[in-house]
């Protein structure tokens, strides 16, 4: 089975009685393990896509399946990061990484040993005690993904999760994303401005634009790139 299968799908929003068609029909397909970034103009489409993975809205037509099963709820097996790091300011480091472990059900003493485990490999450990607002932002964004890929989701949704970090942050992040990645065999779609993200971190690369809502094209890149 594919990690995910979209069948034309297309995603009309109300706003008030206009409708914006934020999606013409798009089909594609990624392997479990594959590593796609979707990069286009503003207001192409990136992040009605990455919505309608996380299965936070519905599509308007057509179909989409994650890992063989349609979409229509958010799911356990799919992990979300965006631009801003929504850490809990009222909670601690600790207590932010494990919320979503929390969600997920885990039981509290694997999931501070699976969170510790996680920042002592990122070099994060000093700072379990603290509050978010105590760190920089480069550091939250760091606890941010540690959060993300504490639950161990089958699927990764990246909303340009390093555009708002200085560039040394910036090739840090990528670098544990990547390690992360390879340890778990996790599939991920990233939505990015960054040409040089995509083509560091992707398998390939789907073009959006165009039109609004199209695919414009497909580049698969070369090993050599990365
Ligand atoms: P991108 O992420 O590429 O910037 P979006 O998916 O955010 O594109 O938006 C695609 C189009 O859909 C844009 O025209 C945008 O204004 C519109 N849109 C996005 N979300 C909504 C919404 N909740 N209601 C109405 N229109 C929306
Ligand atoms: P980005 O380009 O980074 O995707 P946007 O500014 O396009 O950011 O969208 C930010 C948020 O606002 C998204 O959640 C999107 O769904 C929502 N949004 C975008 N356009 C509209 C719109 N016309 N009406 C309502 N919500 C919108």
């Amino acid at each position: 089975t594919y990690a995910i299968e979209a069948d034309s799908v297309t995603k009309v929003y109300l706003n008030r009685q206009d409708e914006v068609h934020a999606l013409k029909p798009i089909s594609f397909r990624i392997h479990p393990g594959e590593f796609v970034s979707l990069v286009g103009p503003s207001g192409c489409g990136k992040s009605t896509v990455l919505s309608l993975m996380a299965g936070l809205i519905r599509p308007s037509s057509g179909c989409l399946r994650i890992f063989g099963k349609e979409v229509t709820a958010p799911s356990n097996r799919v992990s979300y990061m965006l631009q801003q790091d929504c850490l809990l300011d009222w909670r601690t480091v600790e207590d932010n990484i494990t919320l979503g472990l929390e969600f997920r059900g885990r039981k509290n003493r694997q999931t501070s040993h699976d969170a510790r485990q996680l920042l002592e490999l990122l070099g994060l450990r000093h700072t379990l005690k603290l509050f978010p607002s105590q760190l920089s932002g480069g550091m939250r964004q760091r606890v941010a993904l540690v959060r993300t890929l504490a639950v161990e989701p089958d699927l990764l949704l990246l909303d340009e999760p390093f555009s708002a970090v200085d560039y040394q942050t910036k090739l840090h992040l990528e670098k544990l994303l990547t390690d992360g990645l390879k340890i778990r065999e996790m599939t991920a779609l990233l939505v990015t401005h960054d040409l040089e993200e995509a083509l560091s971190l992707s398998d390939r690369i789907l073009v959006m634009g165009g039109q609004p809502g199209e695919i414009r094209r497909t580049l698969e890149v070369p090993e050599e790139l990365r």
